[in-house]
């Protein structure tokens, strides 16, 4: 098989060092009540994804600067659709804004840990045909 780049990779939410297993398990937007979880270990090569005790802590923070991109983004958008920013109508952005916050939170979540773990992890980077040895069962996804 061949191997996807690193910003397939990314998109496509694959294991950093293998490329090939999945970070998460579930949907993004889903309505089931487990919705999206990650995953402890990846499925075809076995990395551990939460490299130590606290490490998707960091994710809070991506995720706080990509809240805040959105929010401008949003903010941005409403003034140049149409809608002045005064006094009588900011409770319509602070509507919008908080509306954004929810809908993007989902994908904040999932994107920040790929991020954190694709670029921001030092020494953990993409090692070709990890994995290729062991013996794969679909059914197993993570130790438990
Ligand atoms: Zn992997």
């Amino acid at each position: 098989m061949e191997p996807i780049s690193k910003l397939q990779a990314v998109i496509q939410c694959k294991c950093p060092r293998c490329r090939k297993g999945d970070v998460f398990t579930g949907n993004m937007y889903s309505l089931s009540f487990r919705g999206q979880t990650t995953n402890e270990f990846c499925p075809y090569c076995n990395l551990r994804f939460e490299r130590e005790p606290g490490f998707f802590y960091v994710a809070m923070f991506i995720s706080y600067a990509m809240n805040v991109a959105e929010m401008i983004s949003a903010s941005v958008a409403i003034y140049i659709l149409g809608l002045p920013l005064v006094y009588d109508n900011l409770w319509y952005y602070v509507g919008v804004l908080l509306l954004t916050v929810f809908i993007c939170s989902p994908f904040n979540y999932r994107y920040s840990r790929i991020f954190l773990l694709h670029w921001l992890t030092p020494g953990l980077g993409y090692v070709p045909g990890s994995g290729d040895d062991q013996v794969h069962n679909s059914k197993i996804v993570s130790p438990q």
